[in-house]
């Protein structure tokens, strides 16, 4: 049983995807770099009035400047949090192209966390490797855990004016263009993933039939049904609050993960950061017994 779980975390890792909004909360060196206050710019990104006033909301809930990070080693290209003082920080990678809708999406990201949506904090067993066990979870919160957010601040996003699914409709089209993944072989679980990503995401019917078409002349229809199924739950709980978006994550990752794995829900935490009450989910891992 354990080697199986071992092998299922192996593969999974093998082929992890660069896609944005990784869990992962890390301690770096934090190179603070001052905001302007109008005609502002964050990470370099000239904001929209628009931007310019979603920013200003966000630092006056947390009664302090948004804070600009750089760091190489973040997983996505940019990624949003709240320190344990309150300070509203928004990280990017240096190398990555940056625009005004990724910013947009992590400031998004940080009034998620100011409402009380919580961040997962998965709690592994005693018996099992932590680096591995910790990839798994950064793994599922990557690819179940923030599409789910994403899909519940899309539809503002797109009241306000913005479009949050312009770069993802750009790579379909690429995708589509060239008949292929950059990175092909695709795992059959990331290629579930990536359609379970757009069909949350993507706010355009004809684009996702395109892909749809793409998957099926690949041969991949059993990767569609799964992603289908992930939906479909999503879609049902239709997630408005902290609590269905916890339970629409917990149901996916079941259906995700293999057979002698779980995730269950524990409880809900608060904590005091700055002004602000975060929230956070726990989240236990089981490792089931079966009797094979
Ligand atoms: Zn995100």
């Amino acid at each position: 049983m354990k080697l199986k779980y071992f092998i299922y975390l192996i593969i999974i890792l093998t082929f992890s995807l660069n896609l944005s909004c990784s869990p992962k909360i890390k301690t770096i060196i934090n190179k603070h770099v001052s905001s302007n206050v109008h005609g502002r710019e964050l990470l370099k990104i000239k904001l929209s009035q628009k931007a310019i006033n979603l920013a200003e909301e966000i630092e006056k809930i947390c009664g302090k400047p948004i804070k600009e990070d750089y760091d190489e080693t973040i997983e996505p290209l940019a990624q949003a949090n709240i320190t344990k003082d309150g300070m509203p920080t928004i990280t990017a990678k240096p190398s990555a192209v940056l625009s005004e809708e990724i910013i947009v999406h992590e400031l998004f990201h940080l009034k998620m966390k100011i409402r009380g949506f919580p961040t997962v904090s998965f709690v592994k067993p005693n018996n099992v490797d932590k680096q591995k066990t910790e990839d798994l979870f950064d793994f599922i919160h990557l690819h179940i855990f923030d599409v789910i957010e994403h899909k519940i601040f899309y539809a503002e996003l797109r009241q306000l004016g913005f479009k949050p699914d312009a770069d993802r409709i750009s790579e379909i089209e690429g995708i589509l263009a060239k008949g292929k993944f950059d990175n092909e072989p695709v795992a059959p679980l990331l290629l579930s993933l990536r359609y379970f990503r757009c069909g949350l995401e993507v706010n355009d019917q004809p684009i996702l039939l395109k892909l749809k078409t793409f998957y099926q002349k690949k041969g991949w229809d059993s990767t569609i049904k799964k992603a289908d199924k992930l939906i479909e739950i999503v879609n049902k709980i239709n997630p408005k609050t902290p609590e269905d978006e916890v339970e629409a994550f917990i149901q996916c990752a079941n259906q995700t993960i293999d057979s002698s794995l779980s995730f269950s829900f524990v409880r809900f935490e608060e904590e005091q950061y700055g002004t602000i009450k975060r929230k956070f989910a726990k989240v236990q891992l089981n490792i089931n017994n079966s009797p094979k």
